[in-house]
């Protein structure tokens, strides 16, 4: 897989930037709205916007069982609100979501807007992402726990905040609006580990 087709779900939120991301980090960016262009990539990108919304229009686009699917098995990252949407438990509401991941989310656990910032955050995996990594925080979760597989890459204040579990991806900080194209590149090599060799 030389290039591979990255979806970015593009109901709502900031899918833009992502495709952005996705080209920098040596991937064939898609927009997603329906479930047949969801068939037709390799990984999908869930992006950051507003997780209440978004849960609605998947429900009114019949994406859910789709996505559910899709994420049975190809890899998807979630960001932000895409974050809230794979985890396995949601609070700050209680909100059902894809459950893809062993993690639980504690919706806009930072406070509101004003509190949003930018930080500077090490990965303990410097093999595959080393140095510092700048991340910016707008209206995030907290990652409460991690349970089953998953593995924590990132933490901000002892907070996980990059976390992968198998071919899947969250990070409850937004890559896109960075220039630092290696989390989204880390997503890619996930996608080319799991396709299947022909
Ligand atoms: N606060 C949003 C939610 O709970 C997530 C914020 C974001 O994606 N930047 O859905």
């Amino acid at each position: 897989m030389a290039k591979p087709r990255v979806g970015v779900l593009a109901l709502q939120g900031d899918f833009e930037a992502h495709g952005k991301a996705l080209a920098r980090a040596g991937a064939q960016p898609v927009e997603v709205r329906t479930a047949e262009e969801l068939n037709s990539v390799d990984g999908l990108i869930i992006p950051g916007g507003e997780s209440t919304t978004m849960l609605k229009l998947l429900n009114y686009m019949e994406l859910l069982e789709p996505l559910r699917e899709f994420g049975g098995n190809k890899p998807i990252f979630g960001t932000c609100a895409g974050a809230i949407l794979l985890a396995e438990q949601v609070t700050n509401p209680e909100q059902m979501s894809l459950s893809l991941m062993n993690i639980g989310v504690q919706r806009n656990a930072y406070g509101r807007q004003l509190d949003s910032r930018i930080v500077h955050i090490g990965s303990s995996d410097q093999q595959r992402l080393p140095g510092d990594i700048e991340a910016v925080f707008i209206r995030a979760p907290i990652i409460k726990w991690v349970g089953g597989q998953a593995r924590v890459l990132a933490e901000y204040n002892g907070d996980p905040v990059l976390v992968e579990q198998g071919r899947h991806l969250v990070a409850t900080f937004h890559p896109e609006l960075t220039t630092d194209p290696r989390v989204h590149a880390l997503f890619v090599a996930k996608i080319k580990d799991s396709a299947p060799t022909a």
